[in-house]
């Protein structure tokens, strides 16, 4: 192990390469609930990284990759982009770290085909404050916004707030450059084209790949015009499947919105103080008339389930509040208990049963003292549900609610993740959705990096 960390000094220069403790800390956990409980409930001190690498550039990472590559012992490699994985994906106890914030280059925009090149460990918040300067976007924002990098957000196959409409991130990658874990450096297409028909589309090997195949080192990205023209209200249901009904017949009637997120009662209480189920929605676009048009005939829909108009302040409300992610932690704290997310989906037929069973299974799990839930990231076969669960900080406690929740998911026919990706959390229930096919993604690996150096701690993905 010293040995591989002294040839990765010589060959990468001095400030590249780093062991010191005081920074190996600050990388001994994600965002993973699990680990952050653990750190700021009990106090414990996490397992830390061997060494962090910060490369500047794509040549950097290859020569990495290549000298680990080359030791008889598979020293294990984790990458690291905002660090803001909620599964454990990026943390790296044990692990030789390679940090991607200095591949932050934005390489070009163009406006004419409406295309961004940008380096992968540039923050999403960045590029898209760039984007805004020149009137255009991703419209891809997930509330990790201001934490997560390109290359995080397409290696965990993230989903962002406006997905119903522009779609979630494998719908906005036209290319990538990738680090294979030997250290060969290659773009998956020669040329940046809509689409093609020339075999099985390889980026898709590394959209949700979770750093287990390869580096992304740069991304060729879609871009939209900023829309100039947005409406948006709340709507008040008497029941969270009436709101349910709504959408998916939004959904079918291709009246798509860019945001729709319809909370249970609880999450309702919780967020505006208001205990009914609750739906925020939006319609954007480039002229106003068509944008009303949208916006009539979702009122409509959204009245013939008995959604009732309460104007735009719980909108605003969102608007204002979306991204407080430190202020949500410390209001748990104050109250003396932790939470985690899981967010699943399912089709229209099997949604409602998915959340009574969820809320009824997890409910009983000792130490949980709540569960609320909001829809979201629509499609015209169903969504994403989200939930939020509250429980007396304890690690028995979380591994039974999340035994439970993945169980039932699975049980009810839905999928254990539908944008927080598998990590080191989820690795255990991944073959009971996979079935055979997990095969073929253990036979990709094997093929990609025989001696399992990328993101392969802990058994991440094949735990046996
Ligand atoms: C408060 C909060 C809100 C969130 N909201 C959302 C949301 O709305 N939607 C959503 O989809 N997710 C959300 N997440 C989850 C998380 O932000 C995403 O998974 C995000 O994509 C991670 O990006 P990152 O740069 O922080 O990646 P990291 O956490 O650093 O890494 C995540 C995984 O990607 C790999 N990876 C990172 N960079 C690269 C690269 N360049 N090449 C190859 N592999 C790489 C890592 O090895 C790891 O496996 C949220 C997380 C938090 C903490």
């Amino acid at each position: 192990m010293r040995d591989v960390i002294s040839k990765l000094i010589n060959a990468l220069g001095p400030g590249k390469v780093i062991t010191s403790t005081d920074v190996l800390r600050k990388y001994s956990r994600d965002f993973w609930p699990l680990l952050m409980m653990r750190e700021q409930v009990f106090n414990e001190e996490l397992p830390r990284p061997l060494a962090v690498i910060i490369p500047s550039n794509v040549d950097d990472v290859s020569t990495a990759l290549r000298i680990i590559n080359e030791g008889n012992d598979a020293v294990p490699v984790v990458i690291y982009g905002g660090g803001s994985s909620v599964t454990g994906a990026s943390y790296g106890a044990g692990s030789i770290i390679i940090d991607m914030s200095r591949l932050n280059r934005i390489i070009s925009i163009d406006t004419r085909d409406l295309l961004i090149t940008v380096e992968a460990g540039a923050r999403l918040r960045d590029v898209e404050d760039k984007l805004n300067e020149a009137g255009y976007s991703l419209r891809h924002i997930p509330q990790s916004f201001n934490y997560a990098t390109i290359g995080g957000l397409i290696a965990t196959m993230s989903s962002g707030q406006y997905s119903t409409l522009y779609g979630n991130v494998e719908d906005i990658v036209i290319n990538l450059e990738v680090v294979l874990p030997n250290g060969e450096v290659t773009w998956l297409r020669s040329n940046n084209v809509p689409r093609a028909s020339t075999g099985p589309s390889l980026k898709y090997l590394f959209i949700g790949s979770e750093g287990m195949l390869g580096v992304i080192t740069k991304a060729v990205l879609r871009i939209v015009p900023l829309p100039t023209s947005i409406i948006y209200g709340t709507y008040e249901f008497s029941s969270f499947e009436q709101g349910i009904e709504a959408l998916r017949e939004l959904m079918v009637k291709r009246v798509t919105p860019a945001v729709a997120r319809l909370y249970d009662g609880n999450e309702s209480a919780l967020r505006f103080g208001v205990n009914k189920p609750l739906l925020i929605i939006s319609f954007e676009g480039y002229y106003d008339d068509l944008v009303q048009v949208l916006w009539r005939r979702a009122d409509e829909i959204i009245k013939g389930y008995g959604g009732e108009y309460v104007g735009s302040k719980y909108f605003e409300d969102w608007l204002r509040t979306r991204f407080n992610v430190e202020e949500e932690i410390e209001a748990v704290k104050k109250y003396g208990l932790w939470f985690d997310t899981i967010e699943v989906s399912a089709t229209w037929s099997r949604i409602n049963q998915l959340y009574r069973d969820f809320r009824e299974t997890l409910l009983r799990v000792d130490g949980v003292v709540g569960v609320m839930a909001h829809v979201s990231h629509l499609y015209i076969n169903g969504a994403c549900i989200y939930f939020t669960v509250l429980f007396k900080p304890n690690v028995n406690t979380y591994w039974e609610l999340w035994s439970r929740a993945m169980e039932t998911a699975l049980r009810d026919g839905g999928s254990i993740s539908h944008h927080h990706g598998i990590g080191i959390l989820r690795s255990r229930w991944l073959r009971h959705e996979l079935g055979n096919a997990l095969s073929i993604l253990r036979a990709v690996k094997t093929a990609l990096d025989s001696k399992g150096v990328l993101n392969t701690k802990s058994g991440m993905f094949f735990p046996d």
